[in-house]
């Protein structure tokens, strides 16, 4: 690899891929976006960041740019629709340089390796329900692999489960308590360059219906059959309660210590987020971890408060990610943080 002007920040179009390429822009790379026809206009209307959109008809025909890509250079920067519009096996085929871990893709896929590296990390889970038993209290059920809470139902109990889970087309899925409190996002930056845990913001998400089910009281929803679903549309910023914080950084530590033993030896690097349920007696119970960028980062394009207390400038977590490429281009070590 060579100097900084000669390597690309590409990424697929959608989740935070605006986010992605603005930071790369500001920190002086030169940038790509892969784009499917209907976005192609989006993408464009961006050239003040974006040098180049490659339109793609279907993202299954993404390994058919790889070429392209390699040829030009390119740092393929992961988001959330990775897994989702390319499928894990594709991803974590692709030969192109990809920042991060891509072992770290199984265990944050499998829900039931995620627990486990949770548990060892201890860190508060909520109960799950295996197979034969009794279900005797509100559970969520959870199909595997990044949906964007779509396609989870919620059961009071045994009965309602057992006659829900006929119409259920998932084929995987994890039975888990339904955790009473309000679910926060906590952004965090780990450096293996620097070895350095950064709070970078946090979000909470605006879902679909289970976010407006409160604008009808109970009363006016007799009858009516609603079922709460999950789907989010959109994210909302946030600031907590100072005294969390400490336990918070605390968590997101062990985690990245715990993954340096189980997906060894580089375990998880670069941007995660920890999604939690805080219940009201203070309890954090982590309800799943994305190892990557989340898109409830954008609400912060322009930095978050707390990106503000550690950087004079603005620091979104897509430019967090571009400053660590060319950390690792200044001191040779791009081997680090590439897969
Ligand atoms: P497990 O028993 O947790 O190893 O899960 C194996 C498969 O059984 C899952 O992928 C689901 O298809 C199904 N399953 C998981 N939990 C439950 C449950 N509480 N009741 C019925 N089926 C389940
Ligand atoms: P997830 O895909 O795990 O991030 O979950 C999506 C959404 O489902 C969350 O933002 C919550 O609104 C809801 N949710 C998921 N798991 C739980 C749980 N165990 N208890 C309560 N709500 C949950």
């Amino acid at each position: 690899m060579k100097g900084l002007r000669d390597l690309t920040i590409a990424t697929l179009g959608s989740h935070s891929a605006l986010q992605i390429l603005k930071g790369a822009k500001d920190e002086g790379f030169k940038t790509l976006v892969i784009s499917t026809p209907e976005r192609l206009d989006l993408y464009r209307s961006y050239d003040n960041f974006i040098d180049e959109v490659v339109e793609i008809d279907f993202w299954k025909n993404f390994p058919k740019l790889e070429k392209e890509l390699i040829k030009r250079n390119s740092i393929v920067i992961p988001h959330g629709s990775f897994v989702a519009y390319l499928g894990l096996d594709e991803n974590k085929a692709m030969k192109v340089p990809y920042f991060g871990n891509k072992q770290v893709l199984d265990w944050e896929e499998d829900r039931k390796m995620q627990r486990e590296w949770m548990e060892k990390a201890d860190i508060k889970v909520p109960r799950r329900f295996k197979k034969g038993d009794k279900i005797n209290r509100p559970v969520i059920v959870k199909s595997f692999g990044a949906a964007g809470g779509k396609g989870y139902f919620m059961a009071r109990n045994q009965e309602e489960f057992d006659k829900k889970i006929q119409s259920y087309t998932a084929k995987r899925f994890m039975v888990q308590e339904y955790i009473i409190g309000v679910p926060i996002y906590f952004h965090f930056f780990y450096s293996p360059l620097t070895n350095k845990m950064e709070f970078m913001s946090v979000d909470k998400r605006y879902e679909t219906n289970v976010d407006s089910l409160g604008r009808i009281p109970a009363r006016n929803q007799k009858g009516l059959n609603i079922e709460p679903s999950f789907e989010v549309v959109g994210n909302i910023p946030l600031t907590i309660r100072e005294s969390m914080m400490a336990e918070i950084m605390n968590m997101a530590n062990r985690v990245v210590k715990v993954s340096k033993e189980l997906i060894s030896p580089k375990g998880l690097f670069g941007p995660f987020c920890l999604e939690a349920i805080v219940t009201s007696s203070e309890e954090i119970y982590v309800i799943e971890i994305s190892a990557r960028i989340v898109a409830g980062t954008n609400c912060f394009i322009d930095g978050s408060p707390y990106t503000y207390l550690l950087y004079d400038e603005p620091m979104s977590t897509g430019r967090r990610i571009a400053r660590e490429i060319k950390l690792a281009v200044q001191k040779n070590k791009l081997d680090l943080i590439l897969n």
